[in-house]
């Protein structure tokens, strides 16, 4: 690419442009979007979104970065990969989607009672206690995560599902007195600790 294509391109890349850059996962890929919208057109679920990728991808250039940051569209990705298998572009939309999602949500600003960002920090938490899910907890903090009355409510209408994960073998009750885990989850907690404040350096550094 010449110098003078280069310095054209720099002046147009957004400021939201460049965090999105340096601290979305595969957010490199942003500026190479040609908006054909063959993405939305492809995602099975994007038209009931406020935001399909094409539009995510508009937006960051055009420096909304409220707006993106603040929408829960990147959330409602299933990571079907439609969008990937059809992007004449290759971008690795699926990845950048998530990303964004990661991003929003170490800046505090995904949307409260997001659904999957809830889940997410729920399996998060769980996952963390001891290296390895404990099914039968993880349900329990699903149903009750709005509180005791609606945790009834939640578990009665859900009865039918637990038993049957217990009769398949997938949740265990003796869970509830421990369950299994890693070897050593005091490394892991620590392994992962480092990990953020790595990550969370690399984000203070790009301010
Ligand atoms: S399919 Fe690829 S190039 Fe087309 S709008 Fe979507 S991300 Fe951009
Ligand atoms: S991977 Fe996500 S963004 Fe892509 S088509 Fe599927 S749901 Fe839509």
């Amino acid at each position: 690419m010449s110098d003078l294509n280069t310095s054209m391109i720099e002046k147009y890349r957004s400021s939201f442009l460049k965090e999105v850059e340096a601290n979305v996962e595969e957010g490199e890929w942003v500026k190479m979007c040609m908006q054909c919208g063959v993405c939305s057109g492809s995602c099975p679920l994007g038209k009931h979104w406020d935001h399909p990728p094409q539009e995510i991808f508009m937006m960051i250039r055009a420096n909304k970065r409220e707006e993106v940051l603040g929408s829960d569209s990147m959330w409602m990705c299933t990571s079907c990969y439609n969008c990937i298998a059809r992007c004449p572009r290759g971008l690795p939309i699926t990845h950048i989607m998530h990303g964004l999602a990661v991003y929003s949500k170490r800046l505090g600003l995904t949307p409260k009672k997001q659904p999957t960002a809830e889940f997410s920090q729920i399996f998060w938490d769980n996952l963390m206690k001891k290296g390895r899910v404990n099914e039968l907890k993880l349900g329990l903090s699903m149903n009750f995560k709005d509180g005791f009355g609606e945790g009834v409510k939640n578990a009665m209408a859900n009865q039918k599902l637990g038993q049957n994960m217990m009769k398949a073998k997938r949740m265990n009750p003796m869970e509830a007195f421990g369950g299994h885990g890693v070897k050593s989850p005091g490394d892991l907690q620590k392994i992962i600790k480092k990990a953020q404040e790595i990550e969370e350096s690399k984000i203070q550094a790009a301010k």
